[in-house]
């Protein structure tokens, strides 16, 4: 199939690119790269600089590339800076991405892939977390992602374009080529990592009076490559709607850091720091739906492999990406 790949120079974006280029597809990526890095594009697939706020380029990217499917991963996701900066949230993920939706209906695209959140949810009445519980989101991230999924919901029922939304829990780890590097980075798991590389003295944990086992914040950490495979799955006809991408298992702040301190060998120094606005206590997915609909089956589940991908990256590519 021919595919439009939106964001596909970013993290998740460029997996999802080999990916499909692995499972072949023709793919055309679109990025600003203010976010990601143009050497993070396999060489294979085809590549358009263009921002999703500029309707014109984006129009004529869409027709050259003809895509009988959009995966729409362009968007800005951390939760602190939302909580400080809401409108570049909404500009970038709401009205950014009705450029690109609209411009797929004129065009006549037949299914758009999203990359949703479980912020969607904002704090949950209960874990595991299936997609019937109700979204209230606690930050303008989960708030704008919520507002595409109804835009979706809308452009299905008027004009019959499919949808997949994907609510990502934590995404991590990393493929052979491609791995986790943004330029101020907020994550935990590259945060730790760091300090094993000596690029930091410390790291800080964000919180250890929240109402779990140990203080600390409890979240569902998901194989990027897992994530990647499951976009394949949904390019499918007859597969739609909206899915949780998680493992089922909740790891807390310090234990993360402890499979990290037991897959490099080195030990992690941590400062304890006050809560960051807008994080909820505990995320943790059931994602049976698209085990049972897609038949989507993670290859690396477990929290060790998951570290251990990333650090391999990590270790190969100190300072991320040239570019
Ligand atoms: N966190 C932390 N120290 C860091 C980065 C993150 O304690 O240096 C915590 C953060 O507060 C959250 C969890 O780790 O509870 C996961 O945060 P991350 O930014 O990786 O992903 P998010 O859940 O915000 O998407």
């Amino acid at each position: 199939m021919n595919v439009v790949v939106t964001g596909g120079a970013g993290y998740i974006g460029s997996v999802c690119v080999e990916e499909l280029l692995q499972a072949g597809h023709t793919v055309t990526v679109l990025d600003s790269l203010s976010e990601g890095h143009r050497s993070a594009v396999d060489p294979r697939a085809r590549f358009v600089q263009v921002c999703l706020s500029d309707r014109e380029g984006l129009r004529s990217a869409i027709a050259d590339a003809r895509p009988e499917v959009i995966i729409h991963f362009a968007a800005l996701a951390l939760v602190s800076e939302s909580m400080a900066q809401p409108g570049k949230y909404f500009a970038n993920n709401v009205a950014y991405g009705l450029n690109l939706i609209e411009a797929a209906r004129e065009m006549g695209v037949r299914k758009l892939i999203f990359s949703s959140t479980c912020a969607t949810y904002g704090v949950p009445e209960r874990v595991p977390m299936n997609e019937d519980l109700p979204q209230q989101p606690i930050n303008p991230y989960g708030e704008s992602k919520l507002m595409f999924e109804r835009i979706l919901k809308w452009y299905h029922q008027i004009h019959g374009l499919e949808f997949v939304a994907f609510r990502y829990f934590n995404a991590a780890g990393a493929s052979e080529r491609c791995g986790e590097h943004h330029r101020v980075e907020t994550h935990l798991i590259p945060n730790v990592l760091k300090v094993v590389l000596g690029q930091a003295s410390e790291c800080s944990i964000f919180g250890t009076d929240y109402p779990t086992p140990d203080g600390t914040c409890i979240r569902d950490y998901i194989h990027v490559t897992d994530l990647a495979q499951a976009h394949i799955l949904a390019m499918k006809p007859g597969i739609a709607g909206f899915f949780n991408l998680g493992n089922g298992d909740g790891y807390s702040v310090r234990q993360v850091i402890q499979a990290c301190e037991k897959i490099t060998g080195h030990s992690i120094a941590t400062v304890n720091q006050s809560r960051r606005p807008g994080d909820p206590p505990r995320l943790v997915a059931a994602a049976d739906r698209a085990v049972r609909e897609l038949g989507w089956k993670p290859r690396y589940p477990r929290l060790d492999d998951i570290v251990a991908s990333a650090w391999q990256w990590h270790r190969r590519h100190p300072q991320g990406y040239p570019d």
